[in-house]
Protein backbone atom coordinates (compact mmCIF):
# COMPACT_ATOMS: atom_id res chain seq x y z
CA UNK A 1 0.00 0.00 0.00
CA UNK A 2 1.63 3.50 -1.00
CA UNK A 3 1.82 5.80 1.15
CA UNK A 4 1.69 9.31 -0.38
CA UNK A 5 2.26 12.59 1.85
CA UNK A 6 1.44 15.95 0.58
CA UNK A 7 4.05 18.78 0.98
CA UNK A 8 7.60 18.72 1.29
CA UNK A 9 8.09 20.99 4.42
CA UNK A 10 9.68 19.96 7.76
CA UNK A 11 7.40 17.42 9.13
CA UNK A 12 6.48 15.87 5.10
CA UNK A 13 9.93 15.03 5.15
CA UNK A 14 11.11 13.90 8.13
CA UNK A 15 7.87 11.23 7.75
CA UNK A 16 9.41 10.54 4.45
CA UNK A 17 13.05 9.94 6.26
CA UNK A 18 11.95 8.05 8.95
CA UNK A 19 10.15 5.42 6.59
CA UNK A 20 13.10 5.21 4.88
CA UNK A 21 15.16 4.28 7.47
CA UNK A 22 12.68 1.82 8.23
CA UNK A 23 12.82 0.03 5.08
CA UNK A 24 9.58 1.58 3.90
CA UNK A 25 8.79 3.66 0.60
CA UNK A 26 6.51 6.71 0.36
CA UNK A 27 5.99 9.66 -2.49
CA UNK A 28 5.98 12.76 -1.31
CA UNK A 29 4.22 15.33 -4.08
CA UNK A 30 4.67 19.00 -3.37
CA UNK A 31 3.20 21.95 -5.45
CA UNK A 32 6.69 23.94 -5.45
CA UNK A 33 8.60 23.46 -8.54
CA UNK A 34 11.81 22.46 -7.31
CA UNK A 35 13.54 22.90 -3.84
CA UNK A 36 14.61 26.10 -4.73
CA UNK A 37 11.77 27.68 -6.10
CA UNK A 38 10.70 29.86 -3.24
CA UNK A 39 12.73 30.96 -0.37
CA UNK A 40 12.46 29.13 2.69
CA UNK A 41 12.55 32.25 5.14
CA UNK A 42 14.63 32.61 8.54
CA UNK A 43 16.06 30.55 11.34
CA UNK A 44 14.15 28.16 13.37
CA UNK A 45 14.75 26.80 17.15
CA UNK A 46 15.36 23.40 17.18
CA UNK A 47 14.59 21.64 20.47
CA UNK A 48 12.06 18.92 21.02
CA UNK A 49 12.49 18.44 17.19
CA UNK A 50 16.08 17.15 17.82
CA UNK A 51 14.26 13.69 18.72
CA UNK A 52 12.79 13.46 14.98
CA UNK A 53 16.34 13.79 13.76
CA UNK A 54 17.95 11.55 15.89
CA UNK A 55 14.89 8.82 14.63
CA UNK A 56 15.67 10.09 11.63
CA UNK A 57 19.60 9.26 11.70
CA UNK A 58 20.27 12.90 10.66
CA UNK A 59 21.32 13.89 14.38
CA UNK A 60 24.61 14.81 13.62
CA UNK A 61 24.61 16.01 11.05
CA UNK A 62 21.80 18.54 12.04
CA UNK A 63 24.62 19.77 15.16
CA UNK A 64 27.08 20.34 11.90
CA UNK A 65 25.09 22.74 10.51
CA UNK A 66 23.29 24.43 13.65
CA UNK A 67 23.87 27.30 15.13
CA UNK A 68 24.93 27.35 18.60
CA UNK A 69 25.35 31.19 19.49
CA UNK A 70 22.39 31.17 17.96
CA UNK A 71 20.73 30.80 21.31
CA UNK A 72 21.89 34.12 22.14
CA UNK A 73 19.26 36.25 23.61
CA UNK A 74 18.53 40.43 24.44
CA UNK A 75 15.36 41.72 25.84
CA UNK A 76 15.01 45.11 25.95
CA UNK A 77 12.27 48.11 26.24
CA UNK A 78 11.57 50.47 23.81
CA UNK A 79 13.03 53.27 25.40
CA UNK A 80 16.46 51.18 25.68
CA UNK A 81 16.42 49.53 28.83
CA UNK A 82 18.24 46.47 28.70
CA UNK A 83 16.18 43.89 30.60
CA UNK A 84 17.94 40.37 29.82
CA UNK A 85 21.54 39.31 27.71
CA UNK A 86 22.63 35.92 27.69
CA UNK A 87 25.39 34.64 25.65
CA UNK A 88 25.77 30.98 24.97
CA UNK A 89 29.41 29.69 26.27
CA UNK A 90 31.73 27.81 23.39
CA UNK A 91 30.92 24.51 25.75
CA UNK A 92 27.02 24.91 26.44
CA UNK A 93 24.88 22.19 25.38
CA UNK A 94 22.67 22.61 21.62
CA UNK A 95 19.40 22.74 23.71
CA UNK A 96 17.88 25.17 21.24
CA UNK A 97 20.21 25.75 18.27
CA UNK A 98 19.20 27.73 15.74
CA UNK A 99 19.12 26.72 12.07
CA UNK A 100 18.88 28.30 9.04
CA UNK A 101 15.21 26.67 7.79
CA UNK A 102 16.31 25.83 3.73
CA UNK A 103 19.83 24.15 5.39
CA UNK A 104 17.58 21.71 7.45
CA UNK A 105 14.93 21.16 4.46
CA UNK A 106 18.25 20.45 2.24
CA UNK A 107 19.85 17.81 5.03
CA UNK A 108 16.32 15.93 5.18
CA UNK A 109 15.88 16.56 0.80
CA UNK A 110 19.32 15.45 0.61
CA UNK A 111 18.59 12.22 2.81
CA UNK A 112 16.08 10.86 0.43
CA UNK A 113 16.44 9.03 -2.47
CA UNK A 114 15.97 10.80 -5.67
CA UNK A 115 12.51 10.28 -7.20
CA UNK A 116 10.81 10.26 -3.39
CA UNK A 117 9.92 13.76 -3.93
CA UNK A 118 8.04 14.83 -6.61
CA UNK A 119 8.03 18.28 -7.80
CA UNK A 120 5.11 20.54 -9.37
CA UNK A 121 2.25 18.44 -8.33
CA UNK A 122 -0.19 20.75 -6.42
CA UNK A 123 -3.01 18.43 -4.38
CA UNK A 124 -6.29 19.46 -5.46
CA UNK A 125 -8.51 16.39 -3.91
CA UNK A 126 -8.69 12.75 -2.88
CA UNK A 127 -11.49 10.60 -3.74
CA UNK A 128 -11.54 6.76 -2.57
CA UNK A 129 -7.96 6.68 -2.43
CA UNK A 130 -7.65 8.74 -6.04
CA UNK A 131 -5.55 11.84 -5.61
CA UNK A 132 -6.34 14.35 -8.05
CA UNK A 133 -3.33 16.99 -9.00
CA UNK A 134 -4.04 20.51 -10.27
CA UNK A 135 -1.96 19.50 -13.58
CA UNK A 136 -4.71 17.01 -14.53
CA UNK A 137 -2.36 14.12 -13.20
CA UNK A 138 -3.86 11.39 -10.85
CA UNK A 139 -2.15 8.81 -8.46
CA UNK A 140 -3.64 6.06 -5.69
CA UNK A 141 -2.61 5.93 -2.48
CA UNK A 142 -3.44 3.42 0.83
CA UNK A 143 -3.19 6.04 2.86
CA UNK A 144 -2.79 10.16 2.27
CA UNK A 145 -0.97 12.26 4.90
CA UNK A 146 -1.45 15.67 4.46
CA UNK A 147 1.91 18.04 5.36
CA UNK A 148 0.49 20.43 3.27
CA UNK A 149 1.01 23.44 6.05
CA UNK A 150 -1.23 26.07 7.14
CA UNK A 151 -3.88 26.04 4.05
CA UNK A 152 -3.54 22.67 3.74
CA UNK A 153 -6.31 21.63 1.55
CA UNK A 154 -5.95 17.52 2.69
CA UNK A 155 -7.02 18.82 6.12
CA UNK A 156 -11.04 19.37 4.37
CA UNK A 157 -10.95 15.34 4.13
CA UNK A 158 -11.02 15.55 8.17
CA UNK A 159 -12.64 18.69 9.42
CA UNK A 160 -13.95 21.64 8.80
CA UNK A 161 -12.12 24.27 10.86
CA UNK A 162 -9.87 26.72 9.42
CA UNK A 163 -7.03 28.93 10.71
CA UNK A 164 -8.32 32.19 12.06
CA UNK A 165 -6.25 35.55 12.41
CA UNK A 166 -5.52 35.98 16.16
CA UNK A 167 -4.75 39.86 15.54
CA UNK A 168 -1.08 39.79 14.94
CA UNK A 169 0.14 41.27 11.33
CA UNK A 170 4.28 41.08 11.21
CA UNK A 171 6.09 42.87 8.82
CA UNK A 172 9.21 41.18 7.82
CA UNK A 173 12.20 43.77 6.62
CA UNK A 174 15.54 42.92 7.21
CA UNK A 175 19.94 43.89 6.69
CA UNK A 176 21.78 42.12 4.62
CA UNK A 177 25.46 41.60 5.36
CA UNK A 178 24.74 43.51 8.33
CA UNK A 179 28.79 43.02 9.97
CA UNK A 180 30.09 44.75 7.03
CA UNK A 181 27.65 47.01 6.02
CA UNK A 182 26.44 48.19 9.59
CA UNK A 183 28.98 46.87 12.40
CA UNK A 184 27.50 48.99 15.11
CA UNK A 185 24.04 47.20 14.73
CA UNK A 186 25.60 44.12 14.38
CA UNK A 187 27.08 44.08 17.92
CA UNK A 188 23.79 45.61 18.69
CA UNK A 189 21.64 42.85 18.03
CA UNK A 190 24.29 40.26 18.86
CA UNK A 191 24.78 36.94 17.29
CA UNK A 192 21.37 35.78 17.83
CA UNK A 193 17.94 36.43 18.91
CA UNK A 194 16.97 40.70 19.61
CA UNK A 195 13.77 41.05 21.06
CA UNK A 196 12.04 44.59 22.17
CA UNK A 197 8.49 44.19 23.60
CA UNK A 198 6.22 47.61 23.17
CA UNK A 199 2.53 48.07 24.08
CA UNK A 200 1.09 46.57 21.36
CA UNK A 201 4.17 46.39 19.01
CA UNK A 202 7.51 44.31 19.09
CA UNK A 203 10.33 44.24 17.31
CA UNK A 204 12.10 40.73 16.91
CA UNK A 205 15.63 40.68 15.21
CA UNK A 206 17.41 37.57 14.52
CA UNK A 207 20.59 36.88 12.87
CA UNK A 208 20.83 34.07 9.74
CA UNK A 209 23.47 32.14 9.07
CA UNK A 210 24.21 33.83 5.55
CA UNK A 211 25.19 37.35 7.64
CA UNK A 212 21.31 39.07 7.13
CA UNK A 213 19.73 40.05 9.86
CA UNK A 214 15.75 39.38 9.74
CA UNK A 215 13.49 41.59 11.56
CA UNK A 216 9.79 41.21 12.03
CA UNK A 217 7.83 44.33 13.39
CA UNK A 218 4.76 42.85 15.16
CA UNK A 219 1.72 44.48 15.15
CA UNK A 220 -1.20 43.00 18.01
CA UNK A 221 -4.63 43.65 18.29
CA UNK A 222 -4.79 44.56 14.52
CA UNK A 223 -7.18 43.49 12.53
CA UNK A 224 -7.34 41.03 9.37
CA UNK A 225 -7.45 43.70 7.61
CA UNK A 226 -4.52 46.21 8.85
CA UNK A 227 -2.23 46.14 5.91
CA UNK A 228 -4.85 47.33 3.77
CA UNK A 229 -5.27 50.46 6.66
CA UNK A 230 -1.68 50.77 7.55
CA UNK A 231 -0.48 53.27 5.05
CA UNK A 232 2.77 51.25 4.62
CA UNK A 233 3.06 51.47 0.78
CA UNK A 234 4.50 47.83 0.16
CA UNK A 235 5.36 48.64 -3.65
CA UNK A 236 7.46 51.55 -2.22
CA UNK A 237 10.06 50.31 0.59
CA UNK A 238 11.73 53.43 1.14
CA UNK A 239 8.35 54.68 1.92
CA UNK A 240 7.60 51.45 3.71
CA UNK A 241 10.70 52.03 6.05
CA UNK A 242 9.50 55.68 6.53
CA UNK A 243 6.21 54.74 7.97
CA UNK A 244 7.42 52.03 9.61
CA UNK A 245 9.86 54.38 11.70
CA UNK A 246 6.71 56.77 11.62
CA UNK A 247 4.77 53.74 14.02
CA UNK A 248 7.71 53.03 15.92
CA UNK A 249 7.44 57.09 17.53
CA UNK A 250 8.95 57.18 21.06
CA UNK A 251 11.48 54.11 20.54
CA UNK A 252 14.82 54.54 21.26
CA UNK A 253 16.44 55.91 17.76
CA UNK A 254 19.03 53.31 17.95
CA UNK A 255 15.76 50.76 16.70
CA UNK A 256 14.65 52.98 14.20
CA UNK A 257 18.04 52.87 13.16
CA UNK A 258 18.07 49.63 12.37
CA UNK A 259 14.59 49.63 10.12
CA UNK A 260 16.40 52.67 8.24
CA UNK A 261 19.31 50.08 7.58
CA UNK A 262 17.23 47.78 5.88
CA UNK A 263 17.19 46.82 2.16
CA UNK A 264 14.07 47.10 -0.39
CA UNK A 265 12.61 43.29 0.88
CA UNK A 266 9.49 44.44 2.89
CA UNK A 267 7.61 41.42 3.80
CA UNK A 268 3.67 41.50 5.35
CA UNK A 269 2.70 38.17 7.35
CA UNK A 270 -0.95 37.96 8.73
CA UNK A 271 -1.01 35.46 11.61
CA UNK A 272 -3.87 32.87 11.71
CA UNK A 273 -4.05 29.86 13.75
CA UNK A 274 -6.04 26.69 14.35
CA UNK A 275 -8.08 26.03 17.18
CA UNK A 276 -6.11 25.13 20.20
CA UNK A 277 -6.94 21.11 20.87
CA UNK A 278 -8.04 20.61 17.34
CA UNK A 279 -9.27 16.85 17.04
CA UNK A 280 -11.15 14.74 14.36
CA UNK A 281 -12.55 11.27 14.47
CA UNK A 282 -9.64 8.95 13.14
CA UNK A 283 -10.37 7.98 9.83
CA UNK A 284 -8.83 5.33 7.93
CA UNK A 285 -7.06 6.12 4.56
CA UNK A 286 -6.08 10.04 6.03
CA UNK A 287 -3.93 11.72 8.38
CA UNK A 288 -2.72 15.23 8.76
CA UNK A 289 0.66 16.49 10.40
CA UNK A 290 2.76 19.65 11.38
CA UNK A 291 0.53 22.98 10.59
CA UNK A 292 -2.03 21.35 8.64
CA UNK A 293 -2.85 19.64 12.29
CA UNK A 294 -2.11 22.19 14.24
CA UNK A 295 -1.26 25.90 13.13
CA UNK A 296 0.28 27.86 16.22
CA UNK A 297 0.99 31.30 17.19
CA UNK A 298 5.01 31.81 15.67
CA UNK A 299 6.75 31.43 18.96
CA UNK A 300 8.87 28.34 18.36
CA UNK A 301 6.99 25.24 18.37
CA UNK A 302 5.34 24.83 15.23
CA UNK A 303 8.74 23.34 13.42
CA UNK A 304 9.62 21.39 16.20
CA UNK A 305 5.73 20.10 16.31
CA UNK A 306 6.02 19.02 12.70
CA UNK A 307 9.00 17.14 12.94
CA UNK A 308 7.94 15.33 15.51
CA UNK A 309 4.74 14.83 14.25
CA UNK A 310 6.42 13.05 10.86
CA UNK A 311 9.03 10.96 13.08
CA UNK A 312 6.43 9.33 15.17
CA UNK A 313 4.04 8.91 12.72
CA UNK A 314 6.40 7.23 10.66
CA UNK A 315 7.81 4.98 13.40
CA UNK A 316 3.90 4.00 14.36
CA UNK A 317 3.89 3.30 10.79
CA UNK A 318 6.66 1.01 10.67
CA UNK A 319 5.56 -0.85 13.80
CA UNK A 320 2.31 -1.63 11.81
CA UNK A 321 3.59 -2.22 8.55
CA UNK A 322 0.10 -4.03 7.53
CA UNK A 323 -2.24 -1.99 9.34
CA UNK A 324 -2.19 1.65 8.71
CA UNK A 325 -5.42 2.77 10.39
CA UNK A 326 -3.89 1.26 13.94
CA UNK A 327 -0.43 3.36 12.89
CA UNK A 328 -2.80 6.04 12.65
CA UNK A 329 -4.74 6.24 15.93
CA UNK A 330 -1.58 5.18 17.74
CA UNK A 331 -0.36 8.14 15.70
CA UNK A 332 -2.92 10.23 15.88
CA UNK A 333 -3.55 9.96 19.93
CA UNK A 334 0.01 10.92 20.93
CA UNK A 335 0.26 14.04 18.79
CA UNK A 336 -3.60 15.42 19.62
CA UNK A 337 -2.07 15.21 23.28
CA UNK A 338 1.58 16.80 22.77
CA UNK A 339 0.39 19.56 20.47
CA UNK A 340 -2.74 20.39 22.10
CA UNK A 341 0.02 21.09 24.87
CA UNK A 342 1.85 23.06 22.78
CA UNK A 343 -0.40 24.97 21.46
CA UNK A 344 -2.09 25.91 24.73
CA UNK A 345 1.71 26.78 26.04
CA UNK A 346 2.08 28.63 22.57
CA UNK A 347 -1.11 30.96 23.09
CA UNK A 348 -0.33 31.78 26.66
CA UNK A 349 3.22 33.18 25.29
CA UNK A 350 1.21 34.72 22.79
CA UNK A 351 -1.42 36.65 24.92
CA UNK A 352 1.61 37.48 27.45
CA UNK A 353 3.18 39.20 23.97
CA UNK A 354 -0.08 41.48 23.01
CA UNK A 355 -0.52 43.22 26.77
CA UNK A 356 0.70 46.40 27.38
CA UNK A 357 3.59 45.30 29.86
CA UNK A 358 4.80 42.57 27.55
CA UNK A 359 8.69 43.29 28.20
CA UNK A 360 7.89 42.82 32.08
CA UNK A 361 6.08 39.86 31.71
CA UNK A 362 8.54 37.84 29.05
CA UNK A 363 11.32 39.12 31.71
CA UNK A 364 8.84 37.54 34.78
CA UNK A 365 8.66 33.90 32.25
CA UNK A 366 12.47 33.34 31.64
CA UNK A 367 13.54 34.59 35.17
CA UNK A 368 10.49 32.78 37.18
CA UNK A 369 10.93 33.97 41.17
C1 LIG B 1 7.68 34.05 10.94
C2 LIG B 1 7.68 32.63 11.44
C3 LIG B 1 8.72 32.17 12.26
C4 LIG B 1 8.73 30.85 12.76
N1 LIG B 1 9.75 30.44 13.59
C5 LIG B 1 9.71 29.20 14.12
C6 LIG B 1 10.75 28.73 15.04
O1 LIG B 1 11.72 29.43 15.35
N2 LIG B 1 10.64 27.47 15.55
C7 LIG B 1 9.58 26.66 15.23
O2 LIG B 1 9.51 25.53 15.75
N3 LIG B 1 8.62 27.05 14.34
C8 LIG B 1 8.65 28.28 13.80
N4 LIG B 1 7.67 28.68 12.92
C9 LIG B 1 6.61 27.72 12.53
C10 LIG B 1 7.12 26.78 11.44
O3 LIG B 1 7.61 27.53 10.37
C11 LIG B 1 5.99 25.85 10.96
O4 LIG B 1 5.27 25.38 12.03
C12 LIG B 1 6.56 24.65 10.17
O5 LIG B 1 7.26 25.09 9.03
C13 LIG B 1 5.45 23.71 9.74
O6 LIG B 1 5.98 22.70 8.91
P1 LIG B 1 5.03 21.86 7.97
O7 LIG B 1 5.89 20.82 7.34
O8 LIG B 1 3.82 21.42 8.71
O9 LIG B 1 4.48 22.89 6.91
P2 LIG B 1 5.26 23.80 5.83
O10 LIG B 1 6.66 24.03 6.23
O11 LIG B 1 4.37 24.97 5.58
O12 LIG B 1 5.28 22.90 4.52
C14 LIG B 1 4.12 22.63 3.78
C15 LIG B 1 4.52 22.23 2.37
O13 LIG B 1 3.35 21.81 1.67
C16 LIG B 1 3.37 22.37 0.38
N5 LIG B 1 1.98 22.44 -0.09
C17 LIG B 1 0.99 23.24 0.37
N6 LIG B 1 -0.15 23.00 -0.29
C18 LIG B 1 0.11 22.00 -1.17
C19 LIG B 1 -0.68 21.31 -2.14
N7 LIG B 1 -1.99 21.60 -2.32
N8 LIG B 1 -0.10 20.33 -2.86
C20 LIG B 1 1.22 20.01 -2.69
N9 LIG B 1 2.01 20.65 -1.80
C21 LIG B 1 1.46 21.62 -1.04
C22 LIG B 1 4.03 23.72 0.55
O14 LIG B 1 4.53 24.23 -0.66
C23 LIG B 1 5.12 23.38 1.56
O15 LIG B 1 6.31 22.96 0.93
C24 LIG B 1 7.66 29.98 12.42
C25 LIG B 1 6.62 30.42 11.57
C26 LIG B 1 6.62 31.73 11.10
C27 LIG B 1 5.46 32.21 10.23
Amino acid sequence: MTIAIVGAGLGGLALARVLHVNGMDCVVYERESSRGARGQGGMLDIHSGQRALREAGLIDRFHAIARGEGQDMRLLEPDGTLLLQEDTPEDAPLERPEVDRADLRDLLLDSLPEETVRWGRAFESADDGVLRFADGSTATCGLLVGADGAWSRVRTLLTDARPAHIGQNIVEVGIPDIDRTHPELAAMVGRGNYWVLGDGLSLAAQRNGDGRVRIGLSFYNTPEDWFATSGIPFADPAAARARLIDLLRGWDPRFTALIAACDDTVVPRSIATLPVGLTWPSTPGVTLLGDAAHLMPPVGEGANMALLDGALLGLALAAHPDDFPTAVEEYEREMFERTGAAARMSAEIHELLTSPDAAQKMLAFFRPG
